[in-house]
């Protein structure tokens, strides 16, 4: 290989050497457009994946391809996807440093999954938890559901992705992604990183306000359990005015009072500040005042979320143009990776 001549440069060849950087890490985050995010998912991932925007080459995708696993409603669909991106830049992930982009805009995902699809034991797919969960739910099950799980070791793959937040009910989907990975390269030669999970040091685990031994979730049959990221400061109070607290009437935590407990979690992570301050702070004040605060707390973490989410959610052209950037990056990332992988697999290069 020619060695690099830095007299035979210029000066803009100069000062193209001292402003490359070196890469940051791919991290891949996907979500299915699936509704409201709880306070739940925001304290517990979204802020997370907010933060790293600076260290990290993020890419967040908006899985429209997964949600039609399950029977769906396309009108719904459509509006569930614009409303994720709205409430993702809301809480604070940047268009201007992260990729966001919905799944089905970018070419790829299906055509790397096919491919994977093919070194992939059928065996392996039937024992997924989560496909023997929600198939037991339908009456007939679509091949979309057993094959989901390879779409998301492509989503990961296609873009190289180093690193990626998986919630407990994911990582036996991300092992899978790490075994077609391995299985490819090995078959193939070296081509996919081999992802791994990441586990944020940060980042707590919200409990449903009404059964605090039981998380957080939008699919809570009781509301009041429940405090969305849209919410309004009145719904707020109210769903925490009424949050169940434990017998007694001392703030500290403890396994005694997991209603306290949750409520000292979620102050503590929309204040900054750490619980055994909190305790001290509340030391001989009541529940009522206690609540209060936390209820303030909450209001105002949440209202510039909500804010920015009514702004942006009325403004489609702005949604558009923020997918159509998202899409354009990771479109260009993803042909790469294709290219490289159809290559190799042995298909002949598309005429030009
Ligand atoms: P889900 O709403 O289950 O699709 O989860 C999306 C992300 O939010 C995942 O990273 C979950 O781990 C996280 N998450 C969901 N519910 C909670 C909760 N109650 N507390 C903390 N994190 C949560």
């Amino acid at each position: 290989m020619p060695s690099l001549c830095l007299a035979t440069l210029g000066t803009r060849g100069m000062s193209e050497i001292a402003e490359k950087k070196p890469a940051k890490p791919v991290v891949l985050t996907c979500a299915q457009p699936t509704g409201r995010l709880h306070l739940g998912n925001y304290l517990g991932a979204v802020l997370n994946w907010g933060r790293m925007q600076d260290d990290y080459d993020c890419y967040f995708g908006i899985v429209d391809q997964h949600a039609i696993t399950v029977p769906h409603v396309p009108a719904q669909l459509r509006d569930n996807t614009y409303s994720c991106l709205a409430q993702y830049v809301a809480c604070g992930l940047d268009p201007a440093r992260s990729h966001l982009f919905a799944q089905s805009h970018v070419i790829g995902h299906t055509e790397l999954a096919w491919i994977l699809g093919c070194l992939c034991p059928l065996g392996q797919l039937e024992r997924m938890t989560q496909f023997k969960d929600k198939a037991k739910k339908q009456q007939s099950v679509d091949a979309g559901l057993l094959f989901y799980p390879v779409l998301m070791a492509a989503d990961i793959l296609l873009y190289n992705a180093e690193l990626v937040p998986v919630g407990d009910d994911q990582r036996q989907h991300l092992e899978l992604a790490r075994d077609l990975a391995e299985k490819f390269n090995h078959r193939y030669s070296e081509t996919f990183k081999v992802p791994s999970p990441f586990i944020s040091k940060v980042g707590s685990r919200i409990m449903s306000l009404q059964d605090p031994t039981a998380k957080m979730s939008k699919s809570d049959p009781n509301q009041s359990s429940t405090v969305y990221v849209t919410d309004r400061p009145e719904e707020i109070r109210k769903k925490l005015m009424s949050a169940v607290t434990d017998s007694g009437s001392e703030v500290r935590p403890g396994d005694d009072k997991p209603g306290v407990t949750n409520l000292l979690a979620i102050l503590s992570a929309c204040t900054g500040r750490d619980v055994p301050t909190l305790t001290a702070e509340f030391a001989g004040k009541g529940y009522g005042d206690f609540k209060k605060a936390v209820a303030d707390a909450v209001v105002a973490t949440l209202d510039p979320v909500r804010l920015r989410y009514d702004e942006l959610i009325k403004d489609r052209e702005a949604l558009n143009a923020i997918f159509k950037a998202g899409a354009e990056k990771a479109q260009a990332t993803a042909f790469r990776t294709l290219s490289k992988v159809n290559r190799k697999v042995g298909f002949v290069e598309r005429p030009r």
